[in-house]
């Protein structure tokens, strides 16, 4: 059965839970880190306006604006495997 409209608007409303800011340290990179969220498995940028999200973080300031590729968090990933900044 082929979906309506209003099914699309149901799923776009349905927004999966995600960790805030203060959870994951979403923060600043340091100058010259390669650790941000520019080279991070978990960024995603949208072709059509460039608007970028990732895939455990959002606050209300990435909803409006997106997440910055400058800044970075504690969960930064190149492989989703090892995560360097995590303290054990
Ligand atoms: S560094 Fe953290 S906030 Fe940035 S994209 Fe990766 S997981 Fe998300």
């Amino acid at each position: 059965m082929k979906a309506t409209l209003q099914q699309v608007d149901e799923v776009m409303r349905e927004r999966p839970r995600k960790l805030d800011a203060e959870q994951v340290g979403y923060e600043a990179a340091p100058e010259g880190s390669e650790f941000r969220c520019a080279s991070c498995l978990r960024y995603y940028r949208r072709a059509v306006d460039n608007f970028a999200t990732c895939e455990i973080f959002r606050d209300e300031e990435t909803d409006e604006n997106g997440v910055n590729p400058a800044y970075r968090c504690r969960f930064w990933t190149s492989d989703g495997d090892q995560h360097p900044l995590v303290e054990n």
